[in-house]
């Protein structure tokens, strides 16, 4: 393809529907298919924004379905039509030049405003369906030096991003400057992931194992991950490089027992993963029955100052349907224990839309968190992914309850009590195209949270399934580095996969 779209592109909309073809018909729709260029990014996108629209659409890309979408490209123009059970029902053409290269974005744009036609409703992100948008409102304030209130309205113009979304998008952006500036190459984040939990909750597609009764996973994880500790730390002091926020997290972390905390903690302190001078260290103790006083006191002891309780739900059927053996009493007795040791600041997960809750449902357990006034609040929207039982179980439909407007009373409730947004991303595909939102109470911000979205800092990923990122502040970009997510692999590989993973991260930090 050698053509390029316009930057001012024209459409010319043709509706053709048909007499007996009406709007009510695309409420019956239940299988789309695409026919248009084999052009991955093209196809992504398509996919993406038909999803934001039919969230439980079936998306083919060709045979029979009862909606076809039919793009082609052609010298005169880019041609999106539909036909709706047979019936001719929408045709634009976007003009394009013809000696340029087509990207994707431009298409995307097309697309969007294509369905944006043919659904009669725009989108809240527009034709964003990158996952995270803040990163966009960042660079327009940080490095094109736009006031927050432009950053909003170029995303508006750009994007068709409604203005409650660019708000949102800006204003947490305003908010992380303080945390990610003044940049500095010396300091990083060091992520150290524990990926072994008591049970594997059904709608949980992240790659953790089952500890075993005799605890033999836990004892032959620790032995290797302690040594990556210890091998990265003195790497890292080599290497000059400073712990500014420090993250365990899993799986669920507080499966280890009171003395193999002690010993991971001991080995983080001896090499200087854990100093006086960092901004942040939190630990997750998600799942409420795997934490004990004991363990919290050695967590405070040894400098923790960020606690993650996650309760997903308060609703003790819905936890029990999602295979979580808690409920939320057990939630609230462990809440007060971490108060009693000390902890100032406290994390809480809930997810909108588990076991088909009601968004009623949902508020009940938003409330009843909101009481305890956790420093941090995360709502996730649910989002069925593959590796999750949810989705070999055949996923579950997404209720359409669960629309932007109970995202906005969401949003309207914990702004009377006292949270504000400081991270946000979006999922691919989730409930009601909601985004994943961290709250916190004013002057709380998860400060790690906040530097890895904002993707403006080094992150070194320690253990099973964690992912760094190299940042060059050059070019503005980053670099990936994975560790095997295969706790089992990992145990037995431990030594190849330490020095693989510390090579390349060498090389990456070279090349700054
Ligand atoms: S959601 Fe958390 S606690 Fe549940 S299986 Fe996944 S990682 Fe473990």
């Amino acid at each position: 393809m050698n053509r390029c779209i316009k930057m001012g592109f024209h459409m010319n909309k043709r509706r053709t529907q048909a007499k007996e073809t009406t709007s009510a018909d695309l409420s019956r729709v239940k299988t789309i298919g695409l026919i248009m260029p084999d052009y991955a990014p093209w196809r992504t996108a398509a996919r993406e924004l038909l999803m934001a629209y039919l969230p439980n659409g079936d998306i083919q890309f060709d045979g029979e379905a009862d909606a076809i979408i039919r793009v082609v490209d052609a010298p005169e123009g880019l041609t999106i039509e539909a036909e709706i059970f047979d019936q001719p029902f929408s045709e634009c053409t976007f003009e394009v030049k013809a000696d340029e290269t087509p990207d994707s974005e431009r298409f995307k744009t097309f697309f969007y405003h294509f369905l944006k036609d043919l659904f009669n409703r725009p989108l809240a992100w527009g034709s964003l369906t990158g996952i995270k948008p803040v990163k966009i409102a960042h660079h327009y304030m940080a490095g094109e030096g736009l006031t927050r209130r432009q950053a909003m309205d170029k995303m508006m113009r750009i994007y068709d991003v409604s203005a409650e979304k660019a708000a949102l998008a800006a204003g947490i952006a305003r908010r992380e400057m303080p945390i990610v500036y003044p940049l500095d190459d010396h300091l990083v984040s060091v992520y150290v992931g524990i990926p072994i939990c008591p049970a594997k909750c059904s709608y949980c597609s992240f790659v953790s194992t089952i500890a075993d009764k005799k605890g033999v996973l836990c004892a032959d994880y620790l032995q290797g991950l302690i040594s990556e500790i210890r091998q990265m730390g003195a790497w890292m002091i080599k290497r000059q490089l400073r712990v500014d926020t420090l993250y365990i997290g899993g799986g669920t972390p507080s499966v280890l027992s009171v003395r193999q905390i002690e010993r991971l903690l001991a080995a983080l302190k001896e090499s200087r993963l854990v100093h006086s001078k960092l901004r942040e260290f939190t630990f997750e103790a998600g799942r409420p029955e795997t934490t004990t006083p004991e363990k919290l006191a050695v967590l405070k002891a040894f400098g923790v100052d960020r606690l993650c309780l996650n309760p997903q739900s308060m609703n003790n059927e819905t936890l029990a349907a999602v295979g979580r053996f808690h409920t939320a009493a057990d939630i609230e007795r462990v809440y007060r224990q971490i108060r009693g040791v000390g902890f100032g600041c406290v994390n809480m997960d809930l997810i909108a839309g588990l076991n088909q809750e009601t968004p009623a449902q949902f508020l009940t357990s938003l409330d009843r968190v909101v009481a305890m006034r956790p420093e941090n609040l995360t709502v996730h929207s649910l989002a069925i992914k593959k590796g999750s039982r949810m989705k070999a179980a055949g996923g579950h439909r997404y209720t359409q309850l669960y629309d932007a407007a109970f995202y906005d009373q969401v949003h309207q409730k914990l702004a009377v009590a006292g949270y504000e947004p400081y991270y946000m991303y979006r999922q691919k595909y989730a409930q009601g195209n909601g985004e994943n939102i961290g709250y916190c109470l004013t002057g709380h911000p998860g400060i790690y949270n906040t530097l890895m979205m904002a993707e403006k800092q080094t992150i070194i990923g320690i253990g099973a399934g964690s992912s760094g990122k190299v940042y060059h502040a050059q070019t503005d970009r980053f670099n990936k580095v994975f560790t095997v997510k295969d706790i089992r692999t990992y145990n037995q590989r431990g030594q190849q996969v330490i020095d693989q993973k510390r090579t390349h991260y060498q090389n990456l930090i070279n090349q700054k």
